[in-house]
């Protein structure tokens, strides 16, 4: 579990946010700061720190918000996306509560920087 962080505001409706999709699990909304025309985040209401920290009990959970993400993209009739899940600060993550950005709309380079 992790202390609180601006995804449990907006996960509680303290702050707001550009709101893609919300069920029991999962909220998922667009990028504030977008990486690609289209950027939307895919986020566990459970507090999870990051993939590192998630535990066997996750499992479900996790195949849901890919899923998630999936449907939102066939909804913005998207055909080519990519997934980030970014675990650690070497690795860019910035907000430590477990996320997935699902970025499309241009050509993206590999390997990412
Ligand atoms: P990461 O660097 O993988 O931890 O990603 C955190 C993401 O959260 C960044 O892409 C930020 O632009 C995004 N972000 C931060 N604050 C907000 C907010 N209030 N609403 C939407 N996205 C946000």
């Amino acid at each position: 579990m992790t202390k609180t962080t601006i995804f449990t505001k907006i996960i509680n409706g303290e702050i707001p946010c550009e709101k893609l999709y919300e069920d029991d699990y999962c909220i998922a909304f667009n990028d504030i700061a977008p990486q690609a025309p289209i950027h939307y985040l895919v986020v566990p209401k459970k507090p999870i720190t990051s993939l590192m920290n998630c535990s066997i009990k996750d499992k479900n959970l996790i195949g849901h918000l890919l899923f998630v993400g999936k449907n939102i993209a066939k909804d913005k009739k998207i055909q080519s996306w990519r997934t980030v899940i970014n675990t650690g600060e070497e690795s860019g993550q910035t907000i430590f509560h477990l996320h997935i950005h699902f970025l499309a709309g241009k050509t993206m380079k590999w390997p990412p920087g």
